[in-house]
């Protein structure tokens, strides 16, 4: 178990949301000169760009492209619905593959009023209808597995339980889990899911932040590691003891934070990095 944080920038992964005062282009020659080793890319930001330049510019400046956010939100209330959400997955398959990220992120959705079952089968109708692009295009989907408290709007797949019974139903080798502190840290079945997720090599990503006392908004009141109660490091030893050696990557949605001068922030998150996680 890793009982010492990282030792050093190498798997230190930003997502472009974190920062998200920046532009694409800012942020990319702001964390290359802060030595940040990776990015997670969400759409909002490709918006208007030639995304297969993009891609050029961040590998030029040996930053590593680790996924794109995100996909999913297949649950709906009709054919159409449903039909529009497979189309913009595939839209969100097809930039991976021009931006040159291995990987699109799925946050899989969910719609009030509507049962968890009925939103997980659709769920799996989704993912399933759109693996062949995703293996044409050679591109991992992660399923994200969202804290309970987004069931009825953002997700139906709230543990890595429930995740890896979607992989186990579909299963496709270019279907996996990201695993994010801030939706499972509570879960007392974690460690023994990370483990099964790890024998079925479906171990795709890593996202870190914590939880804040008392937290002041559902979505956009995560803290920086350090601020809050999640165990990130033990949680990084479950992955690492089960061979994830990809990157950790801080996806922090925060009002407060998003008001600090950013080049400051991402300062503190370089040390909060190395102190906290
Ligand atoms: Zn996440």
């Amino acid at each position: 178990m890793p009982d010492s944080p990282p030792s050093d920038l190498s798997r230190l992964c930003v997502h472009t949301v974190t920062t998200k005062k920046w532009s694409i282009e800012e942020a990319m020659d702001k964390y290359a000169a802060a030595g940040i080793a990776g990015i997670t890319v969400w759409r909002d930001a490709l918006d208007q760009r030639n995304i297969s330049i993009i891609g050029e510019q961040l590998r030029s400046r040996n930053i590593k492209i680790v996924s794109l956010c995100r996909g999913g939100f297949f649950p709906a209330d009709s054919d159409s619905a449903l039909q529009a959400a497979i189309d913009d997955n595939r839209r969100a398959i097809e930039e991976a593959a021009e931006l040159g990220a291995p990987s699109v992120v799925l946050v899989c959705g969910a719609l009030p009023g509507q049962s968890l079952e009925r939103s997980r089968q659709q769920i799996i109708a989704g993912i399933s209808a759109v693996l062949p692009d995703a293996e044409a295009a050679g591109i991992q989907l992660s399923i994200e597995p969202l804290h309970p408290m987004y069931a009825d709007d953002r997700s139906a797949i709230n543990t890595v339980s429930q995740a890896n019974a979607v992989c186990d139903q579909i299963d496709h080798p270019l279907l996996g889990i990201a695993v994010d502190v801030y939706h499972l840290w509570w879960d007392e079945q974690l460690e023994a899911q990370i483990r099964i997720a790890a024998q079925k090599k479906r171990l795709f990503a890593f996202h870190i932040c914590d939880w804040m006392t008392p937290t002041t908004d559902l979505l956009n009141d995560r803290g920086l590691m350090g601020e809050g109660c999640i165990p990130i490091r033990q949680i990084r030893s479950w992955m690492e003891e089960n061979h994830f050696t990809g990157f950790n990557e801080v996806e922090i949605f925060s009002n407060r934070w998003w008001q600090a001068d950013p080049d400051d922030y991402l300062q503190q998150i370089k040390s909060a990095y190395l102190k906290h996680s």
